[in-house]
């Protein structure tokens, strides 16, 4: 039987739970999910295992590395559309000067 608190596996006949003491009640709890279990468990496996801490040490700095990458992706993306709208500007303020439209000048400096 599985204790609902902690998810230690004891023993079928035990009253209490001999890992974090809490009253065996007989049914698991149903309100808790299965996520949640699975981290526990796995929380549970890190704090007893340091080869678990450092797969995830890994999978963090992995995912720190995806992180740097993926913004420095959406900056360089970002910097190549400001360039390409300056150009545009640039090329439509070319236009407006030639269409001999003269701009008013003096009314808002
Ligand atoms: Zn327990």
């Amino acid at each position: 039987m599985r204790c609902a608190k902690c998810g230690k596996e004891n023993p079928e006949d035990g009253k209490f739970c001999p890992e974090c003491g809490s009253p065996m009640t007989g049914k698991r709890l149903t309100s808790a999910p299965q996520r949640t279990d699975m981290w526990s468990q796995f929380l549970r496996m890190a704090a007893k295992e340091k080869k678990a801490l450092i797969i995830l040490g890994c999978c963090l700095l992995l995912f720190l590395f995806f992180l740097v990458v993926f913004l420095l992706f959406v900056w360089t993306a970002l910097r190549t559309a400001d360039q390409r709208k300056s150009v545009s500007d640039r090329a439509v303020a070319a236009q407006m000067e030639k269409s001999a439209v003269p701009p008013e000048s003096g009314s808002a400096e």
